[in-house]
Formats: structure tokens, C-alpha cells, sequence
């Protein structure tokens, strides 16, 4: 084998959890299975931080009182993840095969098998569509974080196009740098989607003018752009504006494609979990704003990050479990007890249970799963009325008994079982 081909073999890494995205919710799933003692790996192909590194002023997350710049939040977030052990590794996810037991993640270099999957590839931003965008995309002109790029705009004339809190918010930082913030608002004159606080400090700006039901039509320039042709929605009166740069902040899309007709997902392409982060998929989960959810924010990405780091955390034990304790049985039967150590019916079947088993040491072997602590190997044996006994012998369910247990009852299955 040559040394090229050799190097593009592809390493195989066995790991517990595989992460893809780096930014809040990665990073707090992160920290969750780090401290969990999970050998874990969060995948990032851009910016570890993700889009909050985007903006320089969050303000409304907890705990950081005179606010916190993104760049420095997502710092602490790495730094933690990285005191619990996890490792990051800088690069793209090019495929994925989620069903079964063994997860494959596939970069250009390693083939990631791991246990379990937290998906919180977050979004990136919505462009407008318009004529000629795609040629000033990025170092051309046409940006999407004040963060990274104000300081390029020294003394020149900049647009950003939309009201919600990101444009406000990004256009009052850029004046520190613009000689002039020209705003595009799609609705009537004095109506933003932004905060009531960033509006008053916006309309009082003196580097900020608002041109207002307007939305792209054009980009236009030769090398650079150079000139933004506004629309007014109403007239349809056509606007030229020269400008320097122009900054897009008019919402975000998932990044999901990697997972259409694998995860559930809407007709947006956001993924759609339950309340434990749960995709469709036995082991996979999601955290963010990759997610249909109500409000994408640090703050939640930061709690579907911990579901779903938490939620992980227990498949893994669960999966461990029931490989081990339940569907391995030596040469006895399991009797698969699932109960609710808070109901004494359940309890009184549990003492008739343990009395069958010390008679019958031999024979068979009692494992406990209580369904009060987690009700997932339950789930995994369609059981969901306790209590209920499943008789298992050499990977496969026999027989499940539901109600009151006798130990007439149980030896005549017994019995029936092993001489079936
Ligand atoms: C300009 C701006 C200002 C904002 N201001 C605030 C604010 O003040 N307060 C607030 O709470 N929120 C704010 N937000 C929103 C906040 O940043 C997001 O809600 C949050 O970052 C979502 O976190 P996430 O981890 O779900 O996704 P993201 O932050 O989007 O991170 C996802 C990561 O996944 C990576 N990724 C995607 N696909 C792959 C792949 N195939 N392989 C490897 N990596 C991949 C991406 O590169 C990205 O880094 C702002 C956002 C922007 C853009």
C-alpha cells in the first residue's frame, strides 16, 4: 500500500458519545457527558461557539450581569467542557448511519463509532434571495457577523437588512465603527420586531437611518459589492443605496440536511424531538436551535444541551443493562421484573418473586428494573403496566406475565419454558 493511500485511510475511533456542533447546546451536552465519565467528542466544522460568537453583547444570559461578549461566553462553555475531558476535533461531518446500536459518524479523516448521538448543528443564516447575492457572499461584501467583521468597517457606509434583535442589536455596534448604519425594515415606519429597548437607543441613534417597507432587490457592484437596490413593498418603487459592505440579519434555517429521511424533521427541516431530546431514532438526540422549538436562544440551547447530554448519559447505562443483565442469561431464564417500587402491590409481587428465586436458584435468575427510576428498558421490552414479568431465555422474551404472581403460577411457566 502507497503512503497517499495509506493516508487517506480512513481511523476507526470507538467512543461513548459523538457531539456534532460546537455551539451552546454542543457544548453544554458537552459538559454533561464529560461529567458523566463518557468519552465523548464534539465535532465542529466552523467556530467552536457557533453563532453566538456572532454577536459582541449578550446580555440576557443569566449570571453575567453587565452582559458578556459571545466570544468570551462560549470560551467558559469550551473551557468547562474541556476540564470534563471532552475532545474537540475541527472539522466537518460528511455522513452519518444512526440506526442500531453502533452510530457511525464519518469525517474526511476517522470513522467515529460511538453509542449514542446529540445532534445541535444549530442554523445558519437566511439569505434574502435577490438578484446578484450570490456573487458578494462573505469577504465580498455581503456579512453576517458584526463580531467578526465591524472592525473591517471603519468610517464607511454599512446596511443591514431586517428589525429583529440581531439586526438592532449588530447595527448599534457597527455605528461604534460606520461612519453610518442604514437599516431596511419591511414594515411601516416605527415598526421593528426587535426588543422595545433596542428600538428607543436604535431611533435615537444619530449614525442610524431607517429606510422603511423595503426588502432587497438587487446587489449589485463588480468585484465588491458596492450598491444595495431597496424595493419599497408598497409602491414597488426601486431604491439604490451605495454602500460599503451589507449585513444580513433576517433569520436562520437548520443545518439539517445531513439528516433528511434519516430524523424526523418539519417542513423547515427542523428536527423534531420529545421532551428528553429523543430524535426518532433509539440513541440519537438533539439540542438547540436545530430543533422545532419555541425561542432559539443560548439560554435554550443551554437546557436542551443538558436534556439531551443527561438523556444520553442514561440510554448508554440502559443500553449496558439490558445487553448484560437481561438479555444475557447463561444457562438460567431471567424473570424480568418491572415494577414501581413506590406501589406495594408491586412490592408484595416482588417478595413472591424473591422466595421463587431462592427455591429455584438453579433455574432462574430475578432482575429488577424499576420503572419509578426510568422506564426506558421497559420501553425497550414493550412492557407498560406494572407489574409485569418477562421470562427471558437466551436473548428472547418467552413469555410475560402481567398482575398478581403466584408461585404456582410462575413454576408452570417455568417449567412450560424450559421444557419448550
Ligand atoms: C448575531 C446574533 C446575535 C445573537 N444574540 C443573542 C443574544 O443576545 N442572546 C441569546 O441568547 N442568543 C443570541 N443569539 C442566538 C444564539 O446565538 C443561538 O440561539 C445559539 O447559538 C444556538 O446554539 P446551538 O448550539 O443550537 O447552535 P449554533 O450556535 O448554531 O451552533 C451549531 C454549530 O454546529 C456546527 N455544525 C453544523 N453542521 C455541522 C457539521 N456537519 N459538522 C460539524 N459541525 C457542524 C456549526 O458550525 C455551529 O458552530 C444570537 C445569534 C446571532 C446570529
Amino acid at each position: 500500500m502507497s503512503r497517499r493511500e495509506r493516508s487517506r485511510e480512513q481511523k476507526v475511533e470507538q467512543v461513548d458519545v459523538v457531539i456534532i456542533g460546537g455551539g451552546p447546546g454542543g457544548l453544554t451536552a458537552g459538559i454533561y457527558c464529560g461529567r458523566a465519565n463518557l468519552e465523548t467528542v464534539i465535532i465542529e466544522k466552523a467556530l467552536v461557539g457557533g453563532l453566538a460568537t456572532y454577536t459582541n453583547d449578550i446580555e440576557n444570559y443569566p449570571g453575567f450581569v453587565d452582559g458578556a461578549t459571545g466570544n468570551d461566553l462560549m470560551r467558559y462553555f469550551q473551557e468547562q467542557a474541556k476540564r470534563f475531558n471532552v475532545k474537540f476535533k475541527l472539522t466537518d461531518v460528511r455522513s452519518i448511519k444512526l440506526e442500531g446500536p453502533v452510530k457511525v459518524v464519518e469525517t474526511a479523516r476517522v470513522r467515529y463509532e460511538a453509542k449514542a448521538v446529540i445532534v445541535a448543528s444549530g442554523g445558519k443564516p437566511r439569505l434574502t434571495g435577490a438578484k446578484g447575492e450570490e456573487n458578494f457572499l462573505y469577504d465580498k461584501g455581503i456579512a453576517f457577523c458584526a463580531t467578526c467583521d465591524a472592525a473591517a468597517n471603519k468610517d464607511k457606509v454599512v446596511m443591514v437588512i431586517g428589525s429583529g434583535d440581531a439586526a438592532i442589536e449588530e447595527g448599534m455596534f457597527l455605528t461604534k465603527f460606520a461612519s453610518k448604519v442604514i437599516v431596511s425594515v419591511i414594515h411601516d415606519e416605527g415598526i421593528m420586531d426587535c426588543n422595545e429597548i433596542a428600538k428607543g437607543e436604535a431611533l435615537s441613534n444619530p449614525k442610524m437611518e431607517f429606510i422603511w417597507n423595503t426588502v432587497v432587490d438587487e446587489f449589485k457592484g463588480s468585484d465588491h459589492l458596492d450598491k444595495v437596490v431597496l424595493k419599497n413593498v408598497k409602491t414597488g418603487d426601486l431604491i439604490p443605496v451605495d454602500v460599503d459592505s451589507c449585513f444580513l440579519f433576517i433569520g436562520y434555517v437548520p443545518n439539517s440536511e445531513l439528516y433528511e429521511g434519516i430524523l424526523d424533521m418539519n417542513q423547515r427541516g427542523y428536527l423534531l424531538t420529545n421532551d428528553k431530546m429523543e430524535t426518532n431514532i433509539k440513541g440519537v438526540f438533539a439540542a438547540g436551535d436545530i430543533r422545532e422549538k419555541f425561542l432559539r436562544q443560548v439560554a435554550t440551547a443551554v437546557g436542551d444541551g443538558a436534556i439531551a447530554g443527561f438523556s444520553a448519559e442514561k440510554y448508554i447505562a440502559e443500553e449496558e443493562t439490558f445487553q448484560t443483565q437481561i438479555m444475557e442469561t447463561g444457562d438460567k431464564t431471567n424473570l424480568v421484573y418491572v415494577y414501581n417500587a413506590t406501589d406495594q402491590c408491586c412490592l408484595d409481587n416482588l417478595a413472591v418473586l424473591e422466595k421463587f428465586e431462592q427455591e429455584f436458584p438453579e433455574q432462574c435468575k430475578l432482575v429488577r428494573v424499576d420503572v419509578y427510576k426510568s422506564n426506558g428498558i421497559a420501553k425497550r421490552l414493550n412492557i407498560e403496566d406494572v407489574p409485569t414479568v418477562a421470562f427471558i431465555r437466551e436473548g428472547q422474551v418467552l413469555k410475560v406475565l402481567e398482575g398478581n404472581l403466584t408461585r404456582d403460577l410462575l413454576l408452570a411457566n417455568l417449567t412450560q419454558e424450559i421444557s419448550a
